[in-house]
């Protein structure tokens, strides 16, 4: 194991990622001769969809009737025209399987359900999920989806009247963003009594784990449905929508890992890896007080932007390709003694028993970079664990009050710390093939569609 991008599969850490090879040269051919998804068992109220009484029992796949389209006609008027049937229908990137090409499809136009809403789309993002969803690596993924999970855009109609954390109300052309997991039951035994919401088996993301078929539940599209107890959350004044993308899926991440961490005033932190959540986890690690936020990671692009982000010294893996030089680093850097916290943010399994030994004595490790199952890794109990008296902890996903206390954060040190320079690309929505394939092949830290 020469470094991590080597063997790990992991796009969002792999300096020799397969760039777009496994890509059709063909992404966008399609674009312009896909159908109508006509509803589904998730249709609002007053969606016209010719849906049997038993749509419930019928296989998504059942419920995807494919007509001929003309998008162009649609794209060229300025404003919508009423009297014609096309208004009534929007479009979105979908992801019909893994490996397939990405559609641009047309969707009835949403409507909210009492206590939903529907928002237009302003931007949303491409990350390593939705590589990983491309390359088929998520278990229990509903093919075909529209992807997107962490977005904003402006409030086109509610529900009814809606809230927000605050009490405040929310009003049409508001800029908001959404808590992308919902479903979370807060009944079950994870919810109650273990406390661990992430991983209640009743959650569900947007542009995840919800099927196209359900309705529009996912970024990729220019509008989007919120489902009634989705959580809506107003960008902040002065609030960059850009610099908000930037930071995207990673916000939350990045501030749970470091919470969970509990990385402490004048502490060294390690972060392995240099996509979006080890960036982000950077950032709120140097914010919780580390006198010194070391990062392991490649390409040098995304550790040039670590460093204008506050990240004291980085290392490249190109440049250091054996473990136990980068291990020497560290300790070269800590009296020998080891980082008192390393946070993992990889996807590469290897990069696990490497941190241990660049953890000192009874410090924290975090893993948060193995999102997928990327296989195994060695480590010695005795060496990495027991004698060093170390604290390991897993993390997975975030909770609505990382989102919106990174987004607190975002607000105040946007300033500062400018996220916005986490965007490399932006995409209009029939190129979000090419966006897809930008970030497996890590030319772009984070891209954005624009619908
Ligand atoms: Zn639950
Ligand atoms: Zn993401």
């Amino acid at each position: 194991m020469k470094t991590w991008p080597r063997k790990g599969r992991d796009a969002r850490t792999s300096a020799r990622a397969p760039s777009a090879r496994g890509y059709p040269t063909t992404l966008t051919r399609t674009a312009h001769s896909a159908g109508v998804v006509l509803g589904g068992a998730g249709s609002a109220p007053g969606r016209v969809a010719p849906i049997p009484a038993h749509a419930s029992r019928v296989r998504a796949a059942d419920l995807v009737i494919v007509m001929p389209v003309i998008f162009p006609d649609v794209r060229a008027r300025s404003k919508p025209v009423q009297s014609e049937p096309m208004t009534d229908t929007i479009r979105a990137a979908v992801m019909s399987a893994p490996r397939a090409p990405i559609e641009i499809r047309a969707f009835p136009a949403p409507r909210p359900a009492p206590g939903g809403a529907v928002l237009q789309t302003l931007l949303s993002e491409v990350c390593g999920t939705d590589v990983h969803l491309h390359h088929g690596r998520l278990a229990g993924v509903p093919y075909p989806i529209i992807p997107g999970h962490v977005s904003c855009g402006r409030v086109l109609e509610t529900g009814g009247a809606l809230n927000d954390v605050e009490g405040q109300p929310i009003t049409t052309g508001q800029l908001v963003t959404f808590y992308d997991v919902f479903g979370t039951c807060g009944a079950c035994w994870h919810c109650l009594v273990a406390r661990a919401a992430t991983r209640c088996p009743h959650r569900r993301v947007y542009g995840i784990t919800t099927s196209a078929s359900e309705g529009v539940l996912g970024g990729w599209a220019e509008r989007i449905e919120i489902r009634p107890g989705v959580r809506l959350l107003p960008l902040p004044d002065g609030v960059d929508p850009l610099a908000f993308m930037g930071g995207g899926c990673g916000l939350g991440t990045g501030l749970h890992a470091v919470e969970r961490a509990q990385v402490a005033l004048g502490d060294t932190v390690v972060v392995q890896g240099s996509g979006p959540v080890g960036l982000n986890a950077a950032v709120f690690a140097a914010m919780s007080g580390a006198a010194s936020v070391l990062m392991i990671g490649a390409p040098a692009p995304r550790l040039a932007v670590a460093r204008e982000m506050g990240v004291d010294e980085t290392l490249d893996l190109a440049d250091t390709p054996a473990p136990a030089d980068r291990i020497a680093w560290v300790r070269a850097r800590t009296a020998g003694r080891g980082a008192d916290a390393v946070i993992e943010a990889t996807g590469n399994p290897q990069a696990v028993p490497e941190g241990l030994e660049m953890l000192r004595d009874a410090g924290r490790y975090v893993i948060v970079g193995q999102y997928t199952d990327a296989g195994d890794a060695t480590i010695n109990p005795h060496r990495h664990l027991n004698r060093r008296h170390a604290t390991v902890l897993g993390c997975w996903g975030y909770e609505f009050t990382h989102f919106h206390r990174a987004i607190a954060l975002l607000r105040r040190h946007d300033r500062r710390l400018g996220w916005r320079r986490l965007v490399s690309r932006e995409y209009p929505l029939d190129r979000a093939g090419e966006a897809l394939a930008a970030m497996a092949a890590l030319e772009v830290v984070k891209a954005v569609i624009r619908p």
